[in-house]
């Protein structure tokens, strides 16, 4: 039987909630964790036809990209989306942010639709800063415990892996009359000949790193620091940079971009030259213009665009399409149906029918 929280589980392995933004809201927001799923509606947002859809179709579960609870809500109303899916026991997985930068998630998707290849970082976001650990233990542990830390996750630097330094030295302590000491014995002085074991780790596998030490460590009361280093460990890409196969004049690739992305229309403002490399942002990026210029990319691609930032693009000389955020972002639904799907075979997973672009466009004839 699957449960809502094997498929929390599931999406937090592949787009960890931890890279979520500091003012994101991501994750299980609605529903029993141990409730059993059968059928699920894959969608960008989560709106009254999207639950009713859920609740026609019998599903128990919704995964969505924009959190169905954002703001601190005062009121839990009949009228409101949370209750309804409360009310039909119907289950919200959001995966905001945290799915904007996983491998796989909504920049990829973009990057691939548009054929980008030679994909890279745009914007680096989220850097986190390696963890120093230090440990004390009797010599012969030494071994023992730097194993069950580098499993953990400890000591790897680029490509080496259970990178530690050791230096030895004496540890005392006394231990009290309730210890189990063992080196020692109650109420007497112990002076044990110890090791000093130093390794770095990312702050994500602290926890991990720290509960192997503890279950290798002989003592009863380990001894160990943990520092903040500023030494890099790791990023998450907001966005990427690619290459188009051939270049394209700027008002052809604005064509490319509304077709690839079956947009209802979009709004761009065409560059002084050709493109052939591009960045990418799905969801609201027009406040990377900046930073797009500054790369030197021939385009770059997102939603939500402001007019200074259009104006901006302009003065630049760079092409600058907003397709829109819906169009920007759908384009990630499918792929991660597909992904739950082959994760949870016996579970029906589909993208919801009744979501769509909020926007209809309308052209002046030219
Ligand atoms: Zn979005």
């Amino acid at each position: 039987m699957t449960t809502i929280r094997a498929v929390f589980e599931a999406m937090d392995e592949f787009a960890p909630f931890s890279h979520q933004e500091s003012w994101d809201n991501s994750g299980l927001l609605v529903g029993d964790p141990q409730a059993p799923v059968t059928k699920a509606v894959v969608t960008l947002d989560i709106t009254k036809a999207v639950v009713n859809e859920a609740k026609t179709e019998g599903a128990q579960l919704i995964v969505s990209h924009h959190p169905v609870l954002f703001h601190p809500a005062k009121t839990f109303l009949s009228d409101s989306v949370p209750y309804q899916l409360a009310a039909a026991g119907i289950g919200a997985i959001c995966a905001h942010t945290s799915l904007d930068v996983a491998a796989g998630g909504v920049n990829s998707c973009l990057a691939d639709r548009l054929g980008l290849i030679r994909q890279r970082p745009f914007v680096w976001e989220n850097t986190r800063f390696y963890r120093k650990l230090v440990v004390f233990c009797p010599h012969e542990y030494t071994d023992r415990i730097h194993c069950a830390m580098k499993e953990a996750g400890a000591g790897t630097l680029g490509d080496y892996a259970g990178c530690a330094f050791v230096s030895s030295g004496e540890g005392r302590f006394l231990p009290l009359d309730e210890a189990k000491p063992f080196l020692g014995k109650p109420g007497e002085w112990e002076y044990a000949k110890e090791d000093r074991l130093e390794m770095i780790c990312p702050p994500s596998k602290v926890e991990a790193v720290l509960a192997a030490m503890r279950k290798a460590h002989p003592y009863e009361e380990p001894a160990f620091d943990v520092f903040e280093t500023t030494a890099l460990a790791d990023s998450d890409s907001l966005g990427l940079i690619g290459f188009l196969d051939a270049q394209q004049q700027p008002e052809e690739f604005a064509g490319y971009i509304g077709q690839r992305l079956r947009a209802g229309g979009l709004r761009y403002v065409p560059g002084q030259r050709p493109v052939k490399r591009v960045a990418v942002l799905g969801g609201a990026g027009g406040d990377t213009v900046t930073k797009a210029v500054a790369v030197g990319v021939d385009a770059l691609v997102t939603g939500d665009v402001k007019h200074h930032q259009l104006l901006e693009a302009m003065e630049a000389g760079l092409t600058l399409v907003d397709a829109g955020h819906f169009s920007t972002e759908d384009v990630v639904v499918e792929p991660l149906c597909s992904r739950l799907a082959a994760r949870f075979p016996q579970v029906v997973f589909h993208k919801s029918a009744v979501f769509g672009d909020p926007a209809r466009y309308w052209t002046a004839s030219r």
